[in-house]
């Protein structure tokens, strides 16, 4: 069944100290609230054992930001899905844009990430966009279409149902330019007939498929009003338990 989710991606912020306190405030506020949403936090590799024992896992899921294209071995400075699960984080954020722009991560690359995370029982929150070029240039529907067949068109049905989107575009991350309602709602139905022709209506209408870039307690209410967009990846607004709690109870 298609889920409504808020996830927060940490990025490369806080220190161990100030994750925790993060976490462990957010999994307080949250205490005792009957919520529309799973909530999903995204934080740096070093944090995810700790922040995981510290908080509610049932109330809070816990998400790394990556994994390694590698099952293990010599790998210097690589940190492998095995390794993220054994945390006893439950997701991985996979494809972020700006890991494509400044790791210069592939297609041929993450589909090596989403497949040893689906193996090692991770979800993959994938992430897909378009920068503003391609967006004015009338090509962000091919630009997702072919983000989307290039890294999960191989998956079986069966773990391709495994998979979270978040349609990213990437001029609205990080700027405080936020897609509209209605932009976001067009891309996304198309995001979803993209994958009905490949995988049937049921499977499509079973993903989960997450907006992000620059959501925020303001815009929130519109966004996932809309009947296809299923929730938030969330960067800055994250970062604090006032600013994201609002996005949480948008739903
Ligand atoms: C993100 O990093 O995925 C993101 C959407 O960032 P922000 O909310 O800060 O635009």
């Amino acid at each position: 069944m298609r889920k409504n989710i808020i996830a927060g991606n940490w990025k490369m912020n806080t220190t161990l100290s100030e994750g925790l306190a993060l976490a462990k405030g957010l999994d307080e506020a949250l205490k005792g609230k009957t919520l529309k949403c799973d909530v999903v936090i995204g934080t740096p590799f070093t944090h995810l054992a700790s922040v995981a024992a510290a908080i509610d896992t049932k109330r809070i899921g816990v998400a790394a930001q990556n994994c390694a294209d590698k099952d293990k071995g010599a790998y210097t400075g690589e940190v492998s899905a095995a390794m993220v699960a054994s945390t006893g984080a439950e997701y991985v954020i996979l494809g972020h844009s700006e890991r494509r722009q400044y790791y210069h991560e592939t297609s041929v690359t993450l589909e090596a990430k989403v497949n040893l995370a689906l193996a090692n029982g991770l979800t993959p929150i994938f992430c897909i966009g378009e920068v503003l070029a391609e967006r004015e240039a009338g090509k962000h529907f091919e630009v997702v279409d072919e983000q989307v067949r290039t890294a999960l068109f191989d998956l079986s049905p069966e773990d391709f149902s495994k998979i979270v989107i978040a349609y990213e575009p990437v001029w609205a991350i990080g700027t405080g330019k936020t897609a509209t309602a209605d932009q976001a709602q067009e891309i996304h139905a198309h995001i979803r007939k993209t994958l009905a022709a490949k995988y049937g209506d049921v499977i499509a209408n079973d993903t989960t498929i997450l907006y992000g870039g620059s959501m925020n307690a303001e815009n929130a209410k519109d966004l996932v009003a809309k009947p296809d967009v299923d929730g938030g990846l969330i960067g800055g607004a994250s970062l604090s338990v006032e600013k994201f709690l609002p996005i949480i109870e948008a739903f």
